[in-house]
């Protein structure tokens, strides 16, 4: 049998062979596995019309078109497979309850709080946490771990809930992306002065999405002009039929500043919980659990607050999450207290971690350090090649010429106070659609302060920092401004990316129309020995203005396209414009003009993008 050509490029035949390759494979690594020279296959892609160097990430589908070429059968493995086999290779998996039914105990609740800005989701966090103060809980909730729980009683019984403590749904999506499932139920918050808005609906959207219960909460009934009732109906169109209308979905009309109703809305959940969901998991076994938030504390080091699925946690429990592994050193609750142990759904702060992880990374514990460590470093020489893979934007040869010539791209780095927030920003900028022309690239990102390195970087790719409730430290505000980078610090989200969208819109490069202004004809020429040949004109119609853009007709005919009228005079006075039906005499920067010559003027005006 021939061995096939693929763009000219004789390479070896397939015959129907399955090759595996990971995402973001380059072509040197689908070389390795076929025994070819890496040119070879960067030869074939480029006689196809593609061009990308050996070690370039390519596309799935260029994986597997240039396989299919050769007779392969190219699988491109996702990153979720290839973990599932790096963890099989240790004989460990994640995500399966170990023993049968009869290990399972009831675990509480997760709660995510998501709705529209300013809808008041910070609010009922708020008063969720302190509606618990002095109910039990010593000293209250007092720090910020990213998560807590409260107890409220239902039906005479104590029933937990954790709150994740991150509103909105950047968070929550960011974690669903990376295929963690941290969410048991959602509550909408919608203010009933308002109604429901456009990240209302999408916080339905991505609730619906994953699959996740939705409790609405109508808040803000304190609030002069709340309308309870037409937010019922408002939902209703989102496929959420209030009970009390014969639908499945609980409402409670609540007030997070005056605290009113709280209460009801924690009910409303565990009612829903335990109608919807089976919340079980088993506590005896290794635990297993996904970080959802991660920093780097100066006195602590990497700290990372993790929510236990399954299994229980303990101080001196080997661990990976993500590429950070280490061993449980301390472990702190939302009271600011010590804990031995964290049970399912448990949300702890767990110092130990050799380096910080990311918010949506799953966290198992290990038997061995030595296991904890292999992992990570698997998980990130990985999570390098990906990266590399992300930033690197396939050109064909077709697209790099007009690549080069019509985009403008926006380099940013991002640095922010903890991973989630980071990533949720990176996912909400990439998700600014403005216009093939300009593209928005992050380089780098980051948790922490915009240190030197970060300023060096951006000076040499040109980009622009993002702090987010970070700020400079040491020397790099100064660095910044002899390097001429921009650090924009920001706090809200929102404002970082409207502030960024309107950064990119002013990228894009403008569109002219032309204008006409008016004609005239020239009557007579003198000449000058200072200014060449002026043109005695009488103006046909509109105006003629100096310095105005101008183009020459001869007999009907366009002589000359672009030239300038650079002088203008009526009688002895300059002038800057003369109106139809007066004679002006004007030099135009052409010096062939001729008796019975049309000069016409035109200016390019800005046309506003839409
Ligand atoms: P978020 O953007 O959804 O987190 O909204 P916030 O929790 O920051 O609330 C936005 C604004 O609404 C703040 O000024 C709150 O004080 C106010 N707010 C929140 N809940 C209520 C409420 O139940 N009643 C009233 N009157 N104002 C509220």
């Amino acid at each position: 049998m021939r061995a096939p050509e693929v763009g000219g490029v004789r390479l070896p035949d397939g015959r129907g062979q399955v090759l595996r390759l990971a995402q973001g494979a380059s072509l040197s690594d689908f070389a390795d596995k076929i025994d070819v020279n890496p040119s070879q296959l960067v030869q074939a892609l480029f006689n196809l019309g593609e061009m990308v160097t050996a070690t370039q990430s390519v596309t799935p589908e260029t994986l597997q078109l240039l396989g299919e070429e050769m007779g392969f059968k190219v699988q491109v493995v996702s990153p979720e497979d290839e973990d599932r086999e790096l963890l099989d290779s240790f004989d460990l998996s994640f995500g399966e309850d170990e023993g049968g039914e009869d290990d399972l105990e009831i675990r509480p609740a997760v709660v995510t709080v998501m709705g529209h800005v300013d809808h008041g989701k910070t609010r009922l966090l708020d008063s969720i946490r302190s509606a618990k103060v002095g109910e039990g809980e010593a000293g209250g909730i007092t720090q910020h771990i990213g998560a807590y729980q409260i107890t409220v009683p239902v039906d005479e019984v104590d029933r937990t809930i954790t709150f994740i403590d991150t509103p909105g749904h950047e968070a929550f999506t960011a974690m669903r992306a990376r295929g963690a499932k941290s969410t048991d139920i959602a509550i909408i918050v919608v203010a009933a002065d308002d109604g429901v808005m456009p990240q209302t609906v999408e916080a339905i959207n991505h609730a619906q999405a994953a699959d996740v219960p939705i409790v609405v909460a109508v808040n803000k009934i304190d609030k002069e002009g709340a309308q309870p009732d037409k937010i019922r109906g408002q939902m209703t169109e989102y496929g959420l039929v209030p009970e009390e209308y014969g639908g499945d979905t609980m409402f409670v009309d609540i007030s997070a500043k005056q605290g009113l109703n709280i209460d009801s809305l924690l009910e409303a959940v565990v009612l829903t919980a335990d109608a919807s969901l089976d919340l079980r998991a088993n506590p005896d076994m290794d635990a297993q659990g996904v970080a959802i938030e991660a920093h780097l504390d100066r006195g602590r080091g990497p700290v990372a607050t993790v929510l236990i699925q399954r299994g229980t946690l303990r101080v001196g429990d080997s661990i990976v999450a993500g590429d950070a592994y280490g061993r449980v050193r301390r472990m702190v609750d939302e009271h600011g207290e010590d804990v031995e142990e964290a049970t399912p759904s448990r949300p702890v702060q767990v110092i130990g971690l050799t380096s910080v992880c990311g918010a949506g990374d799953t966290l198992m514990v290990v038997d061995e350090d030595r296991t904890a460590r292999q992992i990570a470093d698997k998980r990130n020489a990985r999570k390098r090649n990906a990266l590399a893979a992300r930033s690197r934007r396939r050109i064909s040869l077709e697209d790099l010429d007009s690549h080069l010539k019509e985009t403008s791209q926006l380099n940013l780095i991002i640095k922010g106070d903890n991973a989630g927030t980071v990533e949720a920003l990176e996912e909400a900028l990439m998700g600014i659609e403005i216009d093939d022309e300009v593209q928005l690239r992050v380089i780098d990102r980051g948790v922490g302060a915009v240190t030197e390195t970060n300023v060096n970087l951006a000076a040499a790719s040109d980009a622009v920092i993002i702090g987010f409730n970070v700020r400079a430290e040491g020397k790099s505000t100064e660095l910044a401004n002899r390097e001429g980078v921009d650090i924009r610090y920001y706090s809200i989200i929102y404002q970082a990316i409207d502030e960024i969208e309107s950064a990119l819109k002013g990228m894009l490069k403008p569109i002219y129309e032309e204008k006409k202004l008016g004609q005239a004809e020239i009557r007579q020429l003198f000449r000058s020995s200072k200014l060449g040949n002026i043109a005695g004109c009488m103006v046909l119609d509109g105006i003629i203005r100096r310095n105005a853009k101008a183009r020459l007709i001869r007999d009907g005919k366009v002589v000359v396209e672009e030239m300038t009228v650079s002088s203008l005079r009526r009688e002895k006075d300059d002038v800057t414009e003369v109106r139809e039906g007066f004679e002006c005499g004007l030099t135009v920067t052409y010096s062939d003009i001729k008796i019975g010559d049309v000069i016409e003027t035109y200016e390019l005006v800005e046309k506003p993008r839409d």
